[in-house]
């Protein structure tokens, strides 16, 4: 029996097993599922062997392979307005910022699966970037050429006293920034001007000395999904893993500084993440001892392909519809349980 699999593609892997069954529908069954557990555990062979940007790049400042670079110019000032901010501030519920952010750059090669910036390059970034948008999230990445002089030029007394967040559209630590942050802070900071760091990256460590320096300025933010080593590969397949972002956390804390953690996005229950609440238990439980200044959550909120990357990246399908109250409960009934508090962002 052969069996005919997506793209036409003819599996003869099963014949011999499913030719030992009788009833023709049974055995095609049985080899179907066979196939699957054989595909699930490739692919998760797959995730488990992939490498996060600092095995890629070894912190240098190269691509990825496959990712298409470029640059292009940006307006000053740098400074640019921001609606993930409070309601009463004009935004969407966020306390990100006080409505203002810094991006530097189109495209973002951490490319996690569920990111939301995909389908906002797609829609209004081939102007500046050009065809590289139209590829898949996480292999184009282009640069502003003109940092030095933007950072140069823009006015920071008028945010004095703002808290601005660095950045919403890609992460500021990542290998191939190098450098651009630091200058940034190093340049804004004794102005007054405030910041919201968000990152998943462990570079941000080599800016603790500043950062100390300006310890009521800035909070320090990470972003955690899960605990899971193995379904982490597989949504943010280019991260350092959870508990060294946790690590991140930890340090930032014991330096002293303000720091920050989004739980986030939690969805249903799948085959490599049965127990969603135990999940967010285990990440309580890390921010235990951490006690984050702020903890928010949101669950999974569907944008432009995110889903259609994540599902591809689990293998599954997802059926988010009404399951952000569900998420909500679990993720206060997760924090409640290690005596944690946090904010849970409800699906807009
Ligand atoms: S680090 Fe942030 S901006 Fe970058 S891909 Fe992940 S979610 Fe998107």
């Amino acid at each position: 029996m052969e069996i005919l699999m997506e793209n036409g593609r003819r599996i003869r892997h099963f014949t011999a097993q499913a030719s030992q069954i009788k009833d023709p529908e049974i055995a095609r069954q049985a080899a179907f599922k066979a196939w699957r557990t054989i595909r699930q555990k490739q692919r998760d062979r797959a995730a488990l062997g992939s490498k996060t940007i600092l095995d890629f790049t070894g912190g240098s400042m190269q691509l990825p392979p496959g990712v298409a670079g470029g640059t292009y110019k940006l307006a000053a000032p740098i400074v640019k307005q921001s609606k993930l901010t409070d309601s009463s501030k004009g935004g969407v519920g966020k306390e990100l910022s006080d409505g203002w952010v810094i991006n530097f750059a189109i495209g973002c090669t951490f490319g996690c699966r569920f990111c939301y910036v995909d389908s906002i390059h797609k829609k209004f970034s081939f102007k500046r970037a050009g065809e590289i948008v139209y590829n898949d999230w996480g292999y184009y990445f282009s640069v502003a050429e003109n940092l030095s002089e933007l950072i140069e030029k823009t006015p920071w007394d008028k945010w004095k006293g703002q808290e601005i967040m660095l950045s919403s559209t890609h992460d500021a630590y990542l290998p191939h920034l190098n450098g651009w942050a630091r200058k940034i802070l190093d340049t804004a900071l004794p102005h007054g001007v405030k910041f919201c760091i968000q990152t998943r990256s462990p570079l941000v460590e080599k800016d603790f000395d500043l950062i100390e320096q300006y310890r009521r300025q800035v909070r320090l933010q990470i972003s955690i999904a899960t605990m899971k080593d193995q379904l982490s590969r597989l949504i943010e397949p280019r991260v350092v893993p959870p508990r060294r972002r946790i690590e991140i956390l930890r340090k930032a804390k014991i330096q002293g500084l303000r720091t920050g953690v989004i739980i986030a996005p939690v969805f249903p229950p799948i085959s490599q993440r049965h127990d969603v609440i135990g999940d967010l238990e285990e990440i309580a439980e890390q921010l235990s001892d951490i006690r984050p200044d702020r903890i928010y959550g949101e669950s999974l909120h569907v944008r432009g392909l995110n889903l259609a990357y994540i599902e591809k990246a689990i293998g599954q399908k997802l059926q988010m519809n009404g399951f952000d109250k569900e998420a909500e409960a679990m993720f206060n009934a997760a924090l409640d349980s290690r005596g944690l508090r946090g904010r849970w962002w409800r699906e807009y």
